[in-house]
């Protein structure tokens, strides 16, 4: 878990399509929606595959390993509560499908050493009635 004070969180609104990628982390799993007919990934959460058309999509465990496609380091403080710090705002790549991503942070390292195809594994910090999936350097 990230302990360093962090970016200006807002707790995301819970949908019947999007509770299980916000709460898995709550059992320490990154759950993504798959359609149970032609078993592709969907990121953000739908209710019908964009791949066949169909509905039936579920939740499904993920590995939690990643790599970064792009980034940004962000200086600006958006609220007096949030961190003087710089920190990374990163697009992430999951293994189990190309084009699988997810919009997230890289934490547990210094913003300078975060690159392009740095493998990374996700970390999951509590807020709310959910568990953020960031991401930190897989060593
Ligand atoms: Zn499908």
């Amino acid at each position: 878990m990230s302990t360093v004070p962090g970016p200006m969180r807002i707790p995301p609104l819970l949908t019947e399509l999007n509770t299980d990628f916000w709460t898995g982390g709550l059992a320490g799993e990154l759950r993504i929606q798959r359609c149970t007919h032609c078993a592709t990934y969907h990121h953000p959460p739908t209710s019908v595959c964009r791949n066949c058309l169909r509905g039936g999509l579920t939740a499904q465990v993920v590995s939690g390993t990643a790599t970064v496609m792009a980034f940004t380091i962000n200086h600006h403080q958006w609220s007096p509560t949030a961190t003087t710090e710089p920190y990374v705002i990163a697009i992430v790549e999951l293994p189990e499908q190309d084009g699988l991503r997810i919009t997230t942070n890289i934490v547990n390292c210094d913003v300078r050493d975060v690159h392009i195809d740095m493998p990374v594994r996700v970390v999951f910090e509590p807020l709310a009635d959910v568990a953020l999936p960031l991401f930190e350097p897989d060593r």
